[in-house]
Parts: C-alpha cells; structure tokens; sequence
C-alpha cells in the first residue's frame, strides 16, 4: 500500500520554499505551507533596509534546479533576491499551496493517531504526518537589554523592522552593532546623515567584496553557454568550501585571509588611531566574517564617530556611555542581531507523552540529529535546524540537502501509512559527540556571538565544509530511526 503522507510545512522562506519544490519535483503534492506573514520570503522579505544585500553571491545563493542567467549583479540585491523568490514561487504554483498570515502557536504528536495536531493563532487547528518546521534561525530580532531603553523619545528601530517612514536626512542618528547587517547600511545612510555615530561593542573582521555588476555579455553567456554559469557556480563554491576548512579543518589556511582582511583594512582606514578601534581584538572566524568595500571607508568620513565605550543608558535624548558622557541623536538604528540560539520559539511543540521540546532542550541548547530530528519528536523535521548554518557557504546548499533527505523521508513513510518515526537516542547522542568533537577546536569559542546560547554550546554552526554535511546527509537510513505504527490507524 502506498499513500502519500501529509506534510505541513512551517514558513515560507529559502527553507519552506526549498522543501516544498523538492516534494513537488518528485511527485509528492500532498503539502500546505503556512505563513504568518502576508507574502513569501523569509528573511529577504523582513530586511529591508537601505543596502540590504547577500554576501554569498547569487550563482551560489540561489536554487541549484532553479538558476537565474540575469542577476543583475555578483552579490545581489534584497528586492532582487526577493524577486527570484517570488518568480520560482509562482512558475512551481507555490503560492496557491500557502496559506499566509497564520502564526503557528502550538503542535502535539498525537500517539494513538500518530498525526501532528498543529494550532494557528487565528484559533485553527491543522493535522498532518509529517510536520516541517522552516523558521529560519533569524527571524526574530533581538534587542539589547540596556537601562533606558523605552526612554528614548526620537525615533527608534531594529535593522530588521527598518521604519521607512523616518528621514534619515540631515538627523543625528546612533548605530548600535557591527554585524553582516549594519556594514551593509552604515555606507548607505552615511552620506545623508549629518552625524553618524556607531557604537561599537566589538571591532569586525572585514574582507573585500569581489562584487561586479553582470554585463550583457555575462548574461548572454551564462544563458547560452551553460558550462560558463556552472563554472562560476563551481569557482565560488569550491572557494567558500576553502574558507569553511580553514574555520574548521585546517586552521594554517587562515592566515592568508587574516594577511588579506589586515591589508584591507590598511588600504582603507589611513588614520592609525580609527585602524586601531577598527581592528578586531579576537579570533578571525569567531564572528562572521564579513565582506565590504565601502563600510571602512564610510566610517572615515568627516560626519561619522566610532565610539568604543560601553553603552551604560539610553537616554531620553540619546545615548550615555560608561565614561559619563551623552550623545545626543535624533534616531537610534539596533543592528544588535536576532534570537539565533532559541529554535523553534515562541511555538511549543510537544512530543511522545506530552513532553515539551523546549523543555528537552533547557540544559544545554538545541540539538538534533543531523539538525533535523529529534528523539521522542516522532515525523517532525527542521529545516535549518541547530547546527547547520554555515560559517562560510550558502545556506540554500545546505537547505537542499535537508529538503533532499527529508523527502527521502516522507517517500519511505509513503510506503508505510501510520508509522512515525524519530531519531534513536543513541544515533543522536553519538551524532552530537561527533559534532562537540569537530566543534571544540573552532573559532566560534573564543568570543561571543549568536551561534552559541547562554551555556556557552556552538548550537547554530555546522563544524565542516558544506560538502561533508551534504555526504552525511545524502541517504536517509531507516536504522537510525524508531519505528512505531499508530495503534489507531
Ligand atoms: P549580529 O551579527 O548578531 O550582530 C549584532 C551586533 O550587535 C554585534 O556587533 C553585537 O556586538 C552588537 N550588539 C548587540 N548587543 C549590543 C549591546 N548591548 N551594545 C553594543 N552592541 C551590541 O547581527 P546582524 O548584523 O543582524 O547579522 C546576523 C546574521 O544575519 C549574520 O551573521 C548573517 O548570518 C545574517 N546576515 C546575512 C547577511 C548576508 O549578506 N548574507 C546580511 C545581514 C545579516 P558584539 O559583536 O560585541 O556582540
């Protein structure tokens, strides 16, 4: 007997999207994806502000079944990004399959059944055999916790909730946070602004960015001549490839990165006393590394301060740091980041004999075999789960190799009406000892950022080259799985 599972797919980014192109190419059509959101796109339809880009170029930042021949440039744009999305959304009748603007709140395996009972904020309660959650890990932006903060009277927002609706023209405006994002918006507000201060907790590693707009040439090529698109593609894999081994593998490959990002910032920041609060005092690879020609250059403008103290308050009126002094601003710009370690929140999920996924996770983090399931958590697949963002690569490889060992999944259970199965728990206890193993000697110990949680545990990185997650995930074993039919079915 043979029948297709149902699957409800959480979010409808690169992830929810990806996964259910992957079903739909392979004959499974018994899908729905729910949004909370009132259109597609995940992060590249959130991060709007001025600049917004990808920093892994589009022949890699794009579906490897579904390539564009005219991206108008290298490192493309959001609304480019997000129009791609949208195209490839729509050529595949995606839009038809997702129900926007409903929230998941809750989910809960129901044994005797072994169906998923999923509750959406609207009060609906959705059922499914298999369960993909595709939430990203940056979907939800973080604020900094600092004294003062609802004081403030000017104008106020996170980089990924930008307000369109202030004119940054002329205003004194403070920028909290170095990371992929404020590089991206800091040159692009700079000239407008009449005083930029950026308020820096820790100095980024900056790389430049081999960024080129595609000519006609270019494009004719990569349409008519497709070894010329592939050799891109393969050329700017194989390099990300290389510096992911050098974060994880082979540690001696950082020193030319290192040597390239201090040339860098040596060729653009000629003022010695900004190069030495421009210079990181930690590990190269520990943060993201980030790539830009114009960021450093925009912070040696006349109009732009970089401000090293600490924050202590947000004023009514701006900003007061530890050695007392205020700063006054019209707007305060947060790039301070997302809640990358909390996976899966706000919903909860609730598993074999009512236990709570969140609860399972308390004591250390996020964990999950493969990143994708997890014992006792039976039919219930991440996407983009922990552990498998790239530290240098493009997540969209990393995703297709998930939706492809998923499908793999929900072919086998097709076969199988009313099984479920989850991850054995010693298939997962050595999977996580593996991955603790490889993780122990990387750069993501030695400084702070959102790939590890409170405890001090790596949950976000995949310790390796995207090609060796793609080997360990290329054929679904039902060995590694407990297998249990539904008593009511
Ligand atoms: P982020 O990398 O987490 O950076 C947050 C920044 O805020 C850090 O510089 C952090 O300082 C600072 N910060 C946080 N709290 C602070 C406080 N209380 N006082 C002062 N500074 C504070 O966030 P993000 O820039 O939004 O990027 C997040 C991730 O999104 C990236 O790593 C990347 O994966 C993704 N992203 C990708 C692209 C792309 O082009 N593909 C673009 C944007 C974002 P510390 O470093 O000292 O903690």
């Amino acid at each position: 007997m043979n029948r297709e599972p149902s699957i409800l797919i959480i979010g409808a980014g690169f992830a929810g999207l990806g996964m259910a192109l992957e079903l739909q190419r392979h004959g499974l059509t018994n899908f729905s994806i729910l949004e909370k959101a009132a259109d597609l796109g995940g992060v590249w339809r959130e991060n709007t502000y001025p600049g917004a880009a990808c920093d892994v170029p589009s022949p890699l930042y794009s579906w490897s079944f579904e390539p564009k021949t005219d991206w108008p440039r290298r490192f493309s744009h959001q609304a480019d990004i997000h129009e791609y999305m949208r195209g490839v959304a729509e050529k595949h009748g995606l839009p038809a399959k997702i129900e926007f603007g409903v929230e998941v709140t809750e989910a809960e395996f129901d044994e005797q059944s072994g169906i998923w009972r999923v509750r959406t904020s609207d009060g609906v309660t959705h059922i499914a055999d298999i369960l993909i959650p595709a939430v990203g890990q940056l979907s939800r932006p973080a604020m900094p916790n600092l004294p003062g903060i609802d004081s403030f009277t000017g104008a106020a927002f996170h980089s990924a909730e930008w307000d369109h609706s202030v004119d940054l023209t002329g205003k004194r405006v403070a920028c909290i946070g170095t990371g992929a994002s404020a590089i991206q918006y800091i040159p692009a507000i700079q000239p407008k602004v009449a005083q930029l201060t950026l308020f820096q907790r820790s100095a980024a590693w900056v790389l430049p960015k081999f960024d080129t707009e595609y000519s006609a040439l270019h494009k004719a090529m990569f349409k008519h001549v497709p070894i010329t698109r592939l050799a891109e593609r393969f050329a700017i894999w194989g390099l990300f490839e290389v510096l992911a081994l050098a974060l994880t593998d082979i540690p001696a490959m950082k020193t030319p990165v290192v040597a390239l990002a201090d040339r860098h910032r040596r060729a653009q920041v000629p003022d010695p006393v900004l190069r030495d609060k421009l210079t990181p005092d930690y590990a190269a690879g520990c943060k993201r590394g980030l790539f830009s020609n114009e960021y450093l250059p925009a912070l040696g403008q006349p109009n732009v301060q970089v401000e090293t103290t600490a924050i202590e308050a947000v004023t009514p009126t701006g900003i007061r740091t530890a050695d007392g002094v205020e700063h006054p601003v019209d707007v305060i710009i947060y790039g301070t980041g997302f809640k990358g370690t909390e996976f899966l929140a706000p919903m909860h999920i609730y598993g074999l004999n009512g236990r709570k996924l969140a609860d399972e996770w308390s004591a250390e983090g996020a964990r999950a075999y493969l990143g994708m399931s997890v014992p006792g958590f039976p039919n219930l697949f991440m996407m983009y789960g922990p552990n498998t963002n790239v530290g240098s690569g493009s997540i969209i490889y990393m995703l297709e190799s998930q939706a492809r060992y998923i499908r793999q999944v929900a072919e086998y259970l097709a076969a199988r009406p009313g099984w479920f199965l989850a991850a054995k728990p010693e298939v997962e206890q050595d999977w996580d000892d593996w991955l603790q193993r490889r993780l122990k000697d990387t750069p993501w110990n030695f400084c702070s950022s959102w790939y590890r949680n409170a405890s001090g545990r790596i949950t976000n990185n995949w310790p390796g080259a995207t090609a060796l997650f793609r080997w360990k995930t290329s054929t679904f074993k039902p060995s590694d799985y407990d297998e249990e039919r539904a008593a009511a079915r």
